[in-house]
């Protein structure tokens, strides 16, 4: 009877601070504090979802329909679209209970205006969002987000799109969701000059980064500088970190995938912010290494490695360390999420990882088909990655730790500049 008293004293003490904390995992009383939690942050999303709803859906004379009738005309169905909520949800570590939340922020996007400026980079980064082809459901919400400027895709040039950049930023000051791509050259900034009026990149970003609501850098040029700023990185190319004075939240990768664009945009819909890394990256998207949810992973742990591209245990679609797969040094949910609507991604096709979403990884990760632990000690003095593999079966539970380590004593060797 004292220990229910004391049980029961507990978990009223519990509920009173839940008031102020979304932290459940805290309460070792359990399951009453988390349900009670869980309905706080849904009713927290919710509020914010029912706020968006009272304004005017944007670009009305694009998309008269709702997302259903525009993912109907695609062919896509609502089952299809549920479970492409339920596949997000689950990626943004929310329970099951949210993803009714999660499809209501993808129909309420419409409201939501974005500017998308391009800076030095391939475009590659649209590309992997706006694929003509066989469009999937990720790639139509990003079109159907009020997507207020974006030259890959706009018809306007010159004067023309200057003016449609300052009236988006106008009228949607404090509102508007900011991505860049590309890196941006810094006290060089001749190198990169845009538009009718040649203003510079680094003073379209200021610009824009004034009355954004949220910044996000697109790709890993725009988060650490990408293939410019590579040794000798002859423009001084700079993460967009580095230009405005504004928080920015890093999607890398080289490209990152759909899902991390859009995922991302939804995160910030449902919850306003989100927990990042060390390098301001989405801890739901880059909080586990390629290593960790890697198929070929058994085979890492067994020991069995491709030790030439072509040979029989590549064909038996062994591990590809041997082979220069940098998967144990590199952030990304590649491995769960995939590319080109969950089709494939590099190691399922028989490529290793090459570290794109790492801060320099052009410097630090190549050449791309040789292991890292050739040429880096680890913290574990003489057993560099290399070694774990050829001793996999004594010390395996070593591996992740090594990687780790490494991940952090690359890091650390990057010289600020
Ligand atoms: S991150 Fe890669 S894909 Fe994206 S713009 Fe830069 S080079 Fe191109
Ligand atoms: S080393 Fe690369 S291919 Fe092998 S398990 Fe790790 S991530 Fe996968």
């Amino acid at each position: 009877m004292k220990l229910l008293e004391s049980t029961k004293n507990i978990v009223e003490h519990s509920h009173s601070h839940t008031k102020v904390s979304l932290d459940y995992s805290q309460n070792p009383q359990g399951n009453n504090l988390e349900l009670n939690t869980k309905k706080g942050l849904f009713r927290k999303i919710k509020a914010r979802l029912d706020s968006l709803a009272k304004s005017p859906a944007l670009r009305k004379e694009k998309y008269q329909d709702d997302l259903m009738e525009v993912l109907a005309k695609n062919g896509f169905q609502r089952r299809e679209f549920m479970k492409w909520a339920a596949v997000v949800t689950a990626s943004l570590g929310l329970p099951a209970s949210f993803v009714p939340l999660t499809a209501r922020a993808a129909e309420l996007a419409n409201r939501v205006p974005l500017i998308w400026l391009h800076m030095a980079e391939c475009t590659g980064c649209s590309e992997s969002l706006l694929r003509s082809e066989d469009p999937g459901i990720d790639s139509i919400i990003f079109d159907y987000v009020s997507l207020e400027y974006h030259e890959t895709i706009m018809a306007a040039s010159g004067y023309q799109a200057e003016k449609s950049l300052e009236d988006a930023i106008t009228t949607y000051k404090g509102k508007y969701v900011l991505m860049v791509e590309g890196g941006i050259p810094k006290n060089t900034e001749y190198f990169l000059t845009i538009g009718a009026h040649a203003r510079t990149g680094a003073e379209e970003c200021r610009h824009a980064a004034e009355g954004a609501a949220a910044i996000f850098a697109i790709g890993t040029c725009s988060s650490f500088g990408g293939v410019q700023a590579a040794a000798p990185n002859p423009t001084n190319a700079n993460p967009l970190s580095e230009i405005i004075n504004k928080r920015v939240i890093n999607v890398p990768g080289c490209p990152p995938s759909e899902k991390n664009i859009v995922g991302t945009l939804m995160h910030f819909i449902l919850l306003g912010d989100m927990a990042v890394d060390a390098f301001n990256r989405p801890k739901w998207a880059y909080g586990l290494r390629i290593h960790d949810l890697c198929e070929r992973r058994g085979h890492f742990d067994a020991g069995e490695f491709v030790q030439a591209f072509g040979d029989e245990n590549a064909k038996h679609g062994f591990c590809l360390y041997k082979v220069g797969c940098k998967g144990p040094y590199t952030f990304n949910n590649c491995s769960k999420l995939r590319f080109n609507s969950h089709t494939s991604w590099p190691i399922g096709a028989g490529h290793g990882c090459i570290g794109c979403s790492e801060p320099r990884f052009w410097d630090t990760m190549n050449p791309f088909e040789v292991p890292l632990g050739n040429r880096y000690q680890t913290a574990f003095t003489g057993a560099g990655a290399d070694r774990t593999a050829d001793n996999v079966g004594i010390i395996v539970l070593g591996a992740a730790a090594i990687g780790i380590a490494a991940h952090a004593m690359i890091s650390g060797a990057i010289k600020p500049k």
